[in-house]
């Protein structure tokens, strides 16, 4: 599968910053780039401001955030960001993901400093003015931060989002029907269990009943819920929750030793004690050992969401 995400061209290491530099990220061309096509999107550059050219920053006003010329606040750069967004988003409709400079007025996703028009930081702060539009407009979208991915959890979580959403996209490709719909929910069962248990429990209500009205609006309301369910983050607490359920099926197959062998290993990894990648490779074997009966439990993405060398569970 081809996985295409967006990313804030800087981040590749192009030159194309307001000085001339870049914020290369290796670990999005070194680690992430064996795995997705990137499509460089600059924004600033896609307008037509050039390289180098005068810095910009975020003021606020009644209309929403305006991003301007640090030096001469008359030149006003919001609209042609906004509407390069739309442009934007209409070309890269089959992106599965947007990686994102942070702090930056046109690019920031989360807390980019926004400045009263008397100079003066404000306090509150407000998203890059591109990166808003384009949230808007993908409301769906897994989209991250550069910076943000240095978090292992975080890291973990938006490439999740990222592979589940190429994983809907391809459904919709190949042909929504009852059964490829109910296929991709049963394989995503216990992962969404580990990220929220109430999510969890709202989309299992929302397949039991597929007759009450079209299949294609029953979906588009599911992946909403189901996407939503997914940003949260998958805690110890929740893992080892779900890790426990796994292992139930395991119950008539492995003796007392194993079993108590995979328990302490979930104990230790709940405490803090080792990384996810633990006791799941245990479990994991032993569901191996037992194909016939742990083909259910083996189909779900909850065991391999991403893959494996991209080494993710080693480190939450
Ligand atoms: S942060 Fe965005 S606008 Fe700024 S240089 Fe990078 S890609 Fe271009």
């Amino acid at each position: 599968m081809d996985i295409q995400i967006a990313i804030s061209s800087c981040l590749l290491g192009e030159s194309v910053r307001f000085n001339g530099g870049h914020k290369h990220s290796h670990f999005c061309t070194d680690v992430l780039g064996q795995y997705f096509s990137f499509k460089p999107v600059c924004p600033e550059v896609g307008i037509g401001m050039g390289i180098p050219r005068p810095p910009i920053r975020l003021i606020a006003s009644s209309a929403g955030p305006q991003a301007v010329g640090v030096e001469d606040p008359t030149q006003n750069f919001t609209a042609p960001l906004t509407e390069y967004a739309r442009q934007k988003s209409a070309e890269l409709a089959g992106i599965s993901g947007y990686i994102l400079m942070q702090k930056s007025p046109s690019c920031g996703y989360e807390r980019v400093k926004l400045y009263r028009d008397n100079g003066y930081p404000a306090d509150e702060a407000a998203m890059g003015i591109y990166a808003a539009e384009f949230a808007r407009l993908n409301p769906l979208l897994p989209m991250e931060e550069a910076g943000r991915l240095n978090d292992a959890m975080l890291r973990e979580n938006f490439i999740t989002r990222v592979f589940a959403y190429a994983d809907w996209q391809a459904l919709q490709q190949t042909g929504l029907t009852k059964k490829t719909f109910l296929d991709f929910h049963v394989r995503y069962k216990y992962l969404m269990m580990a990220h929220h248990v109430a999510t969890y429990q709202q989309l299992g209500q929302m397949v039991a009943d597929l007759k009450s009205r079209p299949l294609a609006d029953i979906a588009a309301d599911y992946f909403v819920v189901f996407m939503q369910g997914l940003k949260h983050l998958a805690t110890r607490k929740k893992h080892s929750n779900v890790l426990y359920h796994l292992q139930g099926y395991l119950k008539e197959k492995i003796n007392a030793r194993q079993k108590q062998e995979l328990n302490q290993h979930i104990e230790q990894y709940r405490k803090g004690l080792t990384p996810l990648v633990v006791p799941l490779t245990l479990l994991k074997s032993h569901l191996h050992e037992y194909p016939d009966t742990s083909a259910y439990v083996l189909g779900q993405k909850y065991l391999d969401p991403h893959p494996y060398e991209l080494g993710l569970r080693n480190a939450i």
